[in-house]
């Protein structure tokens, strides 16, 4: 192989301009196929979330609306070139982040967000024929995975009210289900399941992965993390693009008993973490003064937040996060469109199942939800009046 690159590099060779060349003398005429991809993929729909053009109050995307720790800012600001022309070790700071949850650190692999985390472990671990179980709504990652492998997704709907569907769950596992993926506290319903309900969900299938990801976890306070390593086929996911702020930098992680990680490992690039994430992470776990400020930021907000839509008729589901469905109606897309015009970005999630007319709003701090009650009062008031002019 490497004689093969030397030889073309000494002829000058570019395979770029040469497949531009010769494209007309090695198809044969009339026929322009191009190399198709596994059926699977082929039949999934590009995931487009609405990023673009996001300047105004960011209650859109459940990110931490202001910033992350001045001390991760402080580490961020002293990269040194030469740290960036070096590839980037993990290990050492996985056994930081393992120590800091009480675990062993080959029971931690840092991913490039829970994202990463969802799709190596989908890799590894669904096959032709099994099934990924899921309560709906929930995070679209997992179906969008999901749909990249051989596996089949078997959603399971939650009531109207939302709330955790268990039972439907526990009668939905069969000797197929491989995966079983939920999210605690979920979006974007904001409810949870409760610690006996998840132990009894890994409990009925043992030859399942039970994967809880605890991307919100921090404004929810209650967590199975202790358990990794206790139940065997408990796998836990956190994120530190939410409470901690750092959703541009991708860092995540996922946690599970050392003989399930290890086949986690096979599939995830020694690489996907990059140096600045890595060096951001133990002033970001250290400053929880930090974390602790936002978080009850978030929780006062998000109480103030609840009881204005209360106030205004706005019917909404209880949340343990840092999110707030609401129910808008027939004319969430005309409000979504008022919001933004007023600067308030919110997320309009009416194509998940279920959820027609229900908009999700992330809560940011107190002041900022103090803005974002006047915008809403004033397009509610401008949609009852059935016009677009506020
Ligand atoms: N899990 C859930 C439940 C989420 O809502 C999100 C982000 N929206 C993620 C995982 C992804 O987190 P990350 O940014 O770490 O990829």
């Amino acid at each position: 192989m490497e004689e093969e690159f030397s030889a073309a590099k000494g002829t000058g060779f570019s395979p770029y301009i040469g497949a531009a060349h010769s494209k007309g003398a090695l198809a044969p005429e009339g026929i322009h196929a191009s190399p198709a991809p596994r059926a699977r993929v082929h039949d999934m729909k590009e995931y487009h979330p609405p990023l673009g053009s996001r300047d105004g109050l960011r209650l859109d995307f459940n990110e931490n609306t202001l910033a992350c720790s001045p001390k991760v800012r402080e580490v961020l600001g002293q990269i040194s070139a030469g740290a960036l022309t070096r590839y980037p070790e993990r290990e050492p700071v996985e056994a930081i982040v393992a120590a800091h949850l009480g675990l062993r650190a080959e029971q931690v692999a840092l991913t490039n967000g829970v994202d990463e985390a969802i799709h190596v472990l989908f890799e590894a671990f669904l096959d032709a024929g099994d099934e990924l179980l899921l309560s709906v709504p929930t995070y679209t990652m997992y179906e969008v995975y999901a749909s990249a492998t051989d596996a089949r997704a078997v959603a399971v709907q939650a009531a109207d009210d939302l709330c955790f569907p268990f039972e439907r769950l526990l009668e939905a596992i069969t000797p197929r289900t491989k995966v079983v993926a939920i999210a605690n506290p979920n979006s974007p319903s904001g409810s949870v399941a409760a610690r006996a309900q998840l132990l009894a969900l890994a409990a009925r299938a043992p030859h399942a992965v039970l994967l809880v990801d605890e991307a919100y976890f921090h404004f929810y306070g209650e967590t199975v993390m202790d358990l990794v390593g206790v139940v065997p086929n408990l796998l836990v996911a956190r994120t530190f693009s939410k409470a901690y702020g750092l959703a541009g930098l991708r860092l995540g992680l996922l946690a599970g008993p050392a003989e399930l990680m290890r086949w986690v490992r096979r599939v995830l690039s020694p690489y996907s973490v990059n140096a600045l994430a890595l060096a951001c992470l133990p002033p970001a776990l250290e400053d929880t003064a930090y974390l602790d400020w936002y978080v009850g930021e978030v929780l006062a907000a998000r109480a103030e937040f609840e009881a204005a839509l209360d106030a205004a008729g706005v019917r909404r589901w209880p949340s343990r996060a840092n999110f707030v469905l609401v129910d808008i109606g027939a004319r969430h897309a005309q409000f979504v469109r008022l919001m933004r015009a007023a600067g308030v970005l919110v997320r309009d999630r009416s194509s998940d199942p279920g959820c027609d007319g229900r908009i999700r709003i992330t809560i940011g701090t107190r002041e900022q939800m103090k803005h974002a009650v006047d915008v809403l009062d004033r397009t509610m008031a401008a949609l009852r009046a059935g016009s677009e002019t506020q």
